[in-house]
């Protein structure tokens, strides 16, 4: 299991990484449940605008990872007023509500640009799952050097 010494926080993303379509990645409600045993502060994030808030909750609870006691955030807002992509303001965001620094935080997502390359600008360290929208070409062209790459969110810790 991979993990990052002195991390303080953990922003995961959804859609690709805790869940393929409604159904929960393998392992993923017990990364979560293994996040809040260690006590780590966490937080669900999602760019789609295509289902509102509690639809996406309602899916993670289905799913078996309860959202509850994590704010769920959108990417949306904040990019309507961000030219171009990924959005450094939306970590940013995510950060103030989790309390903590970018350097002891980890991003945790399917796409390299926006979870990668984006928490990367934000000056938070980033884990790359291979689920989702995964590609190994993708990775290579962006030229992103992720900290962890990990076959799924199971393999968090
Ligand atoms: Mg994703």
């Amino acid at each position: 299991m991979a993990w990052i010494e002195g991390l303080r926080g953990v922003i995961l993303d959804v859609d690709g990484t805790l869940l393929d379509g409604d159904a929960a990645v393998p392992g993923a409600a017990e990364a979560v449940s293994r996040l809040r045993a260690r006590r780590i502060p966490f937080r669900f994030v999602t760019n789609t605008t295509r289902r509102p808030r509690v639809a996406v909750a309602e899916a993670l609870s289905r799913a078996g990872i309860p959202a509850e006691d994590a704010a769920l955030e959108y990417a949306a807002g904040v990019e309507a007023e961000v030219i171009g992509k990924p959005s450094r303001a939306f970590y940013e965001m995510s950060l103030v509500d989790l309390g903590c620094e970018a350097k002891d935080v980890l991003v945790v997502g399917d796409d390299v640009e926006n979870d990668c390359v984006g928490g990367a600008m934000a000056g938070c360290r980033t884990a790359l799952v291979r689920t989702g929208k995964f590609e190994s070409p993708a990775l290579a062209r962006s030229g992103a050097a992720p900290d962890l790459l990990l076959d799924s969110v199971a393999d968090l810790l």
